[in-house]
This record gives structure tokens, C-alpha cells and sequence, in this order.
């Protein structure tokens, strides 16, 4: 009985990937009964940000590019699986900054120029180089600054709950 139980919960709350799926995508479990694996979302990507993850299911990879919630992936899906809003929400940029240049007292700001809505911001610390500082309220997860990163020190992760 615990074991029916168990598999019926583990079918009804599919794993959540480690990466977003695209803008708007409906609830996991949903999301995967819906989507046809078709790939349309990701030629229809201005930024070919989105990848074929698990499955062969769409996950946003932010290695080499960010996402500019532009919507085309949604128009693009015939099969109704993206119908939510273009923002990326739940997710949320976290930066290291032990890997951040900065800690070996190099100056760098790359992500900051990468960060269009400003969520990247630069405060002086010990021998006069810049900071990194991350404002949560401001990031919208696009991952922009990811793949500038040279040292890997900013990814796009789960946000917080409550955060
Ligand atoms: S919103 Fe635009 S940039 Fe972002 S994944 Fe969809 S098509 Fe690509
Ligand atoms: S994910 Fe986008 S908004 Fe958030 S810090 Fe990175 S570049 Fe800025
Ligand atoms: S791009 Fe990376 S190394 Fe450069 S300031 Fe930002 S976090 Fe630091």
C-alpha cells in the first residue's frame, strides 16, 4: 500500500529540473504531459538559449547566452505547453564570490555590463577593487551574466521560498 502510494506521489510530482524550462512553461508535471518535444521553442529562440535537457524536454542553458523574455518561444509552441507570462519567475541569480576575480583582487565588472536591469551592483572593498553584489528584487533571472562570468562565479538557480 505505502509503495502504491509512493509511486503514485513520485508519477504526480515529477523531479523539477536544475535549469528553468522555458518563459511561461506550465507546472512541471504539466509542462512534461503537454510538451511534444518538437523543439519549435527552440528554433523560434532569437538566442538559442534554449537546449534539450532530460527527455530531450527544453531547459534554458545560460552558458553562452541569456534569455530576453521576448516571448517567441510561447508563440512558437502549438502544443500549449509555455501559455504562462514571459517572466522567468521562481528563479533567481546567485553569485559566488569566492570565484569572483575580485577575491584575487582583480577588477573585472563584466557582469555588471551584461546585467540589463541593473541587479548587479559594485561596491568598494579591500584594496580598492569592486565587489559584486547581487539584489535580488532586481534580477529577473534572464542569465545574462552567466556566461560572461570568466571564472564560472554566477549561475541561475532556484529562488529561495518566500525570497
Ligand atoms: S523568451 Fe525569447 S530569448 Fe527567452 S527562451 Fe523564449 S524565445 Fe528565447
Ligand atoms: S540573471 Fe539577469 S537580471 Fe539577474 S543578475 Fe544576471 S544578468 Fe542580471
Ligand atoms: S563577471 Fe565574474 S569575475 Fe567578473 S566581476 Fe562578475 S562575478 Fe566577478
Amino acid at each position: 500500500m505505502v509503495d502504491t502510494r509512493r509511486r503514485f506521489f513520485l508519477r504526480a510530482q515529477p523531479a523539477p529540473p536544475a535549469q528553468p524550462r522555458p518563459p511561461g512553461a506550465l507546472a512541471e508535471g504539466a509542462f512534461l504531459d503537454a510538451c511534444t518535444r518538437c523543439g519549435d521553442c527552440a528554433t523560434a529562440c532569437p538566442t538559442q538559449v534554449i537546449q534539450r535537457g532530460d527527455g530531450g524536454y527544453p531547459v534554458l542553458d545560460f552558458s553562452r547566452n541569456g534569455c530576453e523574455l521576448c516571448g517567441d518561444c510561447q508563440r512558437a509552441c502549438r502544443a500549449g505547453a509555455l501559455p504562462g507570462s514571459t517572466a522567468l519567475g521562481g528563479w533567481l541569480a546567485e553569485l559566488t564570490l569566492a570565484r569572483c576575480l575580485s577575491s584575487r583582487g582583480v577588477e573585472c565588472r563584466l557582469c555588471g555590463d551584461a546585467c540589463e536591469p541593473r541587479a548587479l551592483r559594485f561596491r568598494p572593498g579591500a584594496r580598492g577593487v569592486a565587489l559584486p553584489q547581487l539584489e535580488a528584487e532586481a534580477c529577473t533571472a534572464c542569465g545574462h551574466c552567466v556566461g560572461v562570468c570568466p571564472t564560472q562565479a554566477l549561475s541561475v538557480r532556484r529562488r529561495p521560498l518566500g525570497g
